[in-house]
């Protein structure tokens, strides 16, 4: 039987390509009743330095993303990370399986490394952690961006290494990637990058939170090229072919279908039709997200934080 799990850090708001590369599949999946776990990956986040209070103020903020993005706790397990401690103990025998020569030369963490000064073994050890989450659960298929192919890799590679020393215990996980163009939204500032939660350029995403207004200034600012026309030639023109890609997301529509819609078009006047299409889009989960959000305050706000960080009252 197929089991499918999936994370997301809550190392800040959510924006467009974890909701198109992962979290509305995930919803899609679970409305064709896939039996499926989706966690907030505290415990990931820790990998890079989080204020404490951001972090506690970012997973409520994730978590209300991923139930206003249709995730519903009836029918899907929706956990933190943390909540379960043998994440941790799994991690440390498959840390124990991994090499470290496998895991300095990924990509991912050669490019977060290279922006700090001190490195946290634990941004090495990611990927094991990321194993961790998926064999606890036995998951057979792992919805991602394919920015994670490269860790799911690891975490084949470390089933592998598991079942020659111990006897198999685990099926190999299997990726389940989206369609081609929500595998990787770009940034909006360098479409050479993905975009990212922990890009220090705020304006290199487009947040779920974002207003209509703030989404349109964002597209508008997004960079292009100096050829007018709109055409979708992801080589030579990526930052086009990510506003025709953005624009394919909101609408469920195929590149040479939006390239049509946009004849005529300048890829300023283009801009503004993109920004509208994901507003349209979005609308519904931001107000379902602000709603979610502001429960969670008036709680808080009703909580002593003695006891909501788990303490007993004195
Ligand atoms: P960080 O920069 O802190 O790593 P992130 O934006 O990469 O944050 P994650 O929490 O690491 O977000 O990833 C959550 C999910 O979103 C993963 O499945 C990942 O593959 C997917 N994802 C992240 N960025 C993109 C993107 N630009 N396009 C498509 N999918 C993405
Ligand atoms: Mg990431």
């Amino acid at each position: 039987p197929r089991r499918v799990v999936t994370g997301v850090q809550p190392t800040g708001s959510m924006h467009i390509g974890n909701y198109f590369g992962a979290v509305r599949r995930c919803v899609r999946l679970q409305d064709q009743g896939e039996d499926l776990m989706v966690f907030v990956a505290d415990l990931h986040s820790l990998t890079t330095h989080q204020d404490p209070a951001r972090l506690q103020e970012n997973t409520l903020e994730v978590t209300a993303c991923l139930l206003a993005s249709g995730l519903d706790p009836s029918r899907t397990v929706l956990f933190a990370q943390s909540a379960v401690s043998r994440h941790a103990e799994m991690a440390w025998v498959l840390t124990c399986l991994a090499t470290h020569a496998r895991l300095a030369h990924l990509p991912q963490y050669k490019e977060k490394a290279a922006a700090m000064k001190e490195v946290p073994l634990g941004l090495l050890l990611y990927p094991v952690l990321q194993a961790a989450d998926i064999l606890l659960y036995r998951a057979t298929h792992v919805p991602v961006g394919a920015d994670q192919l490269q860790h799911l890799q690891v975490a084949s590679q470390l089933v592998r290494t598991f079942h020659h020393r111990y006897g198999r215990a685990f099926p190999t996980p299997r990726p389940l990637l989206p369609e081609e163009g929500a595998d990787r939204v770009r940034s909006l500032r360098d479409p050479a990058r993905k975009m990212s939660k922990s890009d220090a350029e705020a304006k290199s995403r487009v947040l779920l939170s974002d207003p209509d207004d703030l989404i349109a200034l964002k597209i508008r600012k997004a960079v292009t090229d100096f050829t007018p026309q709109v055409t979708f030639e992801p080589e030579t023109r990526p930052g086009v072919a990510n506003l025709v890609r953005i624009h394919c997301l909101a609408e469920d529509k195929t590149p040479e279908e939006a390239v049509e819609e946009a004849d005529g078009l300048t890829t300023g006047q283009y801009k503004a039709l993109v920004a509208a299409a994901l507003a349209r889009a979005l609308r519904p989960v931001r107000a379902e997200a602000a709603a979610a959000a502001a429960g969670a305050r008036c709680a808080r706000a009703a909580a002593p934080p003695g006891r909501a960080a788990g303490r007993p009252p004195a």
